[in-house]
């Protein structure tokens, strides 16, 4: 009998490479999303899989689910600052009821559940690195706070459900992360460099470029998160790439890795832009014994073939 998972954003970038994932573990894969920022060409390739069952649900309705499953990864969320400023109450909705909804169907099927936070659980970070007992630096009423507080809330209800009904949870606090299939007009750093080095464009750096983040290969990322699920331990755990860089020289480094014709133009810093990140990995080295083996420039030369070659 195969292993079923219920892995929720399937069409999304993460969500599709966790099909990928699970389907060569030969485990029987639901996969759930509704498209509002994911899309049905990720996926496209599965659907014929005779593992892989695809349900069209926006996981906010009221809906029923049933299946038998072992596990459940939920990673259904919107993600990118261009797309939860542009819907912050479906943000918030996901990331409450849809979460609670998807908590009741691991509860319902005593499955493992595994919850998708993220590193902006920390907000602008006052703490650095930042680690798992950082409470963070949120603010709720800026721009960001729809997703952070819904990344929040949802910590926050998984660990409710945890202790008052004794199921299995995890969080996954995940840094940045990248590689084939992110959107490469989704705004955030990484996907915007190497859109506009594909275009011939000059790369935008905002404020002076000072300000770091730290870059996890999207396969590292998928090993971390596939060995939270197994290990037994029940809180937050960093899953991120612990090489900080400016965003300045990682432009630098891009144009390098593209040949050098790009130049940079800078612009105004948005408001309440985190000024560092970078994970401290101590916990997930000592818990889950992972941590991250692909060095950004070897990972980011990957990444680019890739859009080159999907460019041509
Ligand atoms: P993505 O936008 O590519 O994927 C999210 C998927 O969820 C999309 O396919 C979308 O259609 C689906 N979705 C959103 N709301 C839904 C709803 N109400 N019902 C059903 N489906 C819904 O984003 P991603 O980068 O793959 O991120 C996936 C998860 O990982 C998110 O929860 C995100 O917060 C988390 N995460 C990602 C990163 C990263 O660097 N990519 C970092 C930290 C955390």
């Amino acid at each position: 009998m195969s292993n079923k998972i219920l892995i929720t954003g399937a069409a999304g970038f993460l969500g599709s490479h966790l099909v990928d994932y699970f389907l060569n573990k030969n485990y029987l894969v639901y996969g759930m999303d509704n498209f509002i920022t994911g899309s049905l060409s990720n996926i496209q390739k599965y659907l014929t899989h005779n593992s892989f069952h695809f349900i069209k649900q926006d996981i906010c309705e009221t809906f029923n689910f049933n299946y038998e499953i072992d596990y459940v990864l939920h990673f259904a969320s919107p993600a990118s600052p261009i797309d939860y400023l542009k819907i912050p109450l479906t943000t918030l909705k996901t990331g409450s009821t849809g979460t609670e909804n998807i908590l009741n169907i691991a509860k319902d099927q005593s499955a493992t559940f595994l919850l998708a936070s993220t590193s902006e659980v920390y907000g602008d970070p006052l703490v650095h690195p930042q680690n798992e007992n950082y409470y963070g630096n949120v603010n709720p009423i800026g721009p960001r706070g729809v997703y952070d507080e819904a990344k929040r809330y949802g910590e926050a209800l998984t660990m409710a459900y945890h202790n008052k009904y004794g199921i299995d949870t995890k969080i996954a606090r995940i840094f940045n992360t990248y590689g084939p299939r992110m959107r490469l007009n989704d705004g955030r750093a990484l996907p915007t460099f190497i859109r506009q080095l594909i275009n011939k464009e000059d790369l935008t750096i905002f404020g002076d470029g000072s300000q770091t983040r730290s870059f996890c290969y999207y396969k590292d990322t998928l090993d971390g998160v596939f060995k939270l699920l197994k290990s037994n331990y029940n809180y937050p755990v960093n899953i991120g790439n612990d090489q900080e860089v400016s965003l300045i020289d990682f432009a630098k480094e891009i144009i390098k890795i593209g040949g050098g014709l790009n130049s940079l133009t800078f612009k105004s810093l948005p408001e309440n832009d985190p000024q560092r990140r970078k994970p401290c990995i101590k916990l997930a080295k000592e818990i889950i014994k992972w941590s991250p083996k692909v060095d950004r420039h070897e990972g980011l030369k990957k990444t680019i073939e890739y859009y080159l070659k999907e460019n041509n």
